[in-house]
């Protein structure tokens, strides 16, 4: 389907998936996840390619690669591999009905071997509709299937899909370029900033955990409000990264100690204001901040936010009542 090359900062990530391969325990979804030309869709293709192959040999620095000569190789370098998909809706939404089509295929019995596997490349463009359909696919996944979502923004993706996919994250620069660019020795993880490649920058970094820092206090103490709604406002980005704070705490509330913006005190504190019904709550009224802000003109936009900061206020009062 593809002879893309896959770009030598992915060594990593194929060495990994190289292993999971040969160990029969590749997961059934993954989420490939960076900005634009980093060569998601290159990776996608190469670990489809090794899944597809009958005879993947092992190369000299440990990355399984495809043998070119079985028949399920040769079929694919003739473009005429039954067992692959690739929906690729470049500056179109992903439908519903693309979605569908990819659940029927992936229940398909393969017919040359491994398995049915499907790329999504875009992902973050699907309709509502359509994230519904995938996540119910998702949720009950066929054995020997393979469904790789590549996504730039995936913080546009519902958190319901990104919690049941494998996620690898690609970054353009290696860990000692980004050590040379960041002496703080917090921001060293920065591989796990999976979502966000504007925060590769020190000073967009350091704002967006001036935004996590002012949330979670504001969590704690919501009648304190005016710290968040200030972090709120001082960049354009807050809300996206204010988003993507919510989704991490939902799914790994480590993951911000890591990125440190809060300590493990911080963490005891946050969690004893919380119930499992905050972070979801919060996330919907982000949701529909989202959808406000889009038919709004922008002289609203710190209204809204202001309306936002107060609507969350209310949630966390009353789910302590
Ligand atoms: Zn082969």
């Amino acid at each position: 389907m593809s002879n893309l090359t896959v770009p030598s900062w992915c060594k990593s990530q194929q060495q990994f998936l190289s292993t999971q391969v040969a160990n029969n325990a590749l997961a059934h979804a993954y989420l490939i996840s960076s900005g634009k030309g980093t060569g998601k869709l290159a990776l996608a293709h190469w670990l489809v390619s090794v899944f597809a192959c009958n005879k993947r040999q092992i190369d000299a620095e440990d990355i399984l690669q495809a043998c070119q000569q079985c028949k399920p190789c040769l079929l694919k370098k003739a473009s005429t591999y039954p067992d692959e998909k690739l929906i690729d809706q470049a500056g179109a939404t992903v439908s519903v009905d693309a979605i569908r089509e990819t659940s029927n295929f992936l229940q398909k019995t393969s017919q040359i071997g491994s398995g049915q596997t499907v790329i999504i490349n875009h992902a973050e463009d699907m309709t509502i509709a359509a994230a519904n359909a995938l996540l119910k696919t998702l949720e009950e996944p066929t054995a020997n299937t393979l469904l790789i979502l590549l996504a730039e923004n995936s913080e546009h993706l519902l958190p319901t899909i990104i919690s049941r996919c494998q996620i690898v994250s690609l970054k353009t620069l290696s860990g000692s370029e980004l050590s040379k660019h960041f002496n703080d020795t917090r921001i060293s993880n920065l591989a796990n900033m999976t979502f966000l490649p504007e925060l590769q920058s020190s000073e967009l970094y350091q704002h967006y955990i001036e935004m996590a820092q002012a949330f979670t206090n504001f969590l704690v103490t919501p009648s304190q409000r005016a710290l968040f709604l200030q972090a709120l406002n001082g960049h354009e980005r807050s809300i996206v990264w204010l988003e993507r704070v919510v989704t991490t705490l939902m799914r790994d509330k480590e993951q911000l100690i890591k990125e440190g913006a809060l300590t493990h005190n911080d963490l005891v504190t946050l969690t004893k204001v919380l119930n499992s019904d905050s972070l979801p709550r919060i996330f919907q009224l982000i949701l529909a901040f989202n959808q406000k802000s889009k038919t709004l003109v922008q002289a609203n936009d710190t209204m809204l936010k202001e309306k936002l900061v107060i609507e969350i206020a209310q949630l966390m009062d009353k789910l302590e009542a």
